[in-house]
């Protein structure tokens, strides 16, 4: 749920370059979302969404509620942390100590705690990074995580010479490289130059995931302008999501370790949406609160 802020000629963009809108199906999630709305950090997509068959024949999307960040999706995960001391842009490494008294070990060589508790929200391959070079008996929770698989998905954020309106402002495409594209400008609090987020499809994705980010930025767009007859874009840039969207995932919401006072919690627990990284997380507090 990041937004990105380009500098394009034709100005600055907001791209939503990962998850495009969140649905909300249970009640924990749906009172964030819509407390969010009502300190601006959220509201409702109401852009016009099709399906496109390989013939071209469009027909509209299920009727559902989307809810988008206002101004970009990152709001929403900042609404979520408010009141909270967050720290960002420190990786953490692995943790010592012993189960009550946890110390967190950074790469550029700090640490924090002792800590009572300690929630663990890494996607797999990184969770299983930290708890290997990590002191305690993880083992049930380095399997769990190796039982995960999330595909890859390259994204392609991109800026036409002028607006076009296709008649639509978000498309799943079947068919081709791309699964998905999205119109930046169409969303609420979004105003400046026609804008699309363009996402591969998880099997290209896979087959390019070490391409370098100019030949999938070219490929994506031509496909997509040429199919579309739009110009040729004044301003594209790619992003690889290397873990995007989970495929298999263990299915229960968290796993403590066996002192009951550490404890992994994600998407990759449940699957492939917004809610239930949430729920998962939801679920993890509550247990180590416990
Ligand atoms: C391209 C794409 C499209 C999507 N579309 C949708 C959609 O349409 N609808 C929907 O509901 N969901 C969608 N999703 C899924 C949704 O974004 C995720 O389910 C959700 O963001 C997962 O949240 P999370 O907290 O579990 O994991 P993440 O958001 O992956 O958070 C994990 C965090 O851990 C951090 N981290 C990793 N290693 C370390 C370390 N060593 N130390 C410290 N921090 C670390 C990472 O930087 C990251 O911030 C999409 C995702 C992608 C990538």
């Amino acid at each position: 749920m990041s937004t990105r802020r380009a500098e394009t000629p034709l100005g600055p963009v907001r791209f939503d370059h990962g998850a495009q809108f969140i649905t909300a199906k249970g009640e924990s999630f749906s009172t964030l979302l819509q407390e969010a709305q009502t300190a601006g950090a959220a509201d409702l997509w109401t852009g016009r969404t099709v399906s496109i068959d390989r013939g071209g024949n469009a027909e509209a999307l299920r009727d559902k509620t989307r809810w988008v960040g206002t101004p970009g999706m990152s709001a929403i995960v900042k609404h979520a942390l408010d009141g909270f001391e967050v720290h960002t842009s420190a990786r953490a490494r692995h943790v010592s100590g012993e189960p009550g008294a946890w110390t967190l070990h950074f790469e550029d060589g700090q640490s924090d705690g002792p800590f009572d508790r300690l929630a663990l929200t890494l996607p797999p391959e990184q969770l299983i990074e930290f708890l290997a070079r990590s002191d305690g008996d993880f083992s049930d929770l380095i399997a769990e995580a190796l039982e995960a698989r999330l595909s890859p998905c390259w994204a392609v954020m991109t800026v036409p010479p002028h607006p076009v309106d296709l008649g639509f402002d978000g498309a799943k495409l079947l068919g081709g490289s791309v699964r998905w594209m999205a119109r930046m400008n169409s969303r609420p609090g979004q105003d400046g130059p026609d804008a699309w987020v363009l996402h591969a499809s998880p099997d290209w994705s896979e087959a390019f995931l070490e391409s370098d980010p100019e030949t999938v930025t070219r490929a994506l767009t031509e496909e997509v302008f040429i199919r579309f007859g739009l110009p040729m874009p004044e301003w594209s840039q790619a992003h690889r999501w290397r873990y995007a969207l989970v495929t298999d995932a263990p299915g229960m919401p968290y796993r403590l370790d066996p002192s009951g006072t550490l404890g992994c919690a994600g998407d990759w627990r449940l699957g492939p949406r917004a809610e239930l990284a949430w729920d998962s997380g939801d679920a993890l507090g509550d247990a180590l609160a416990d």
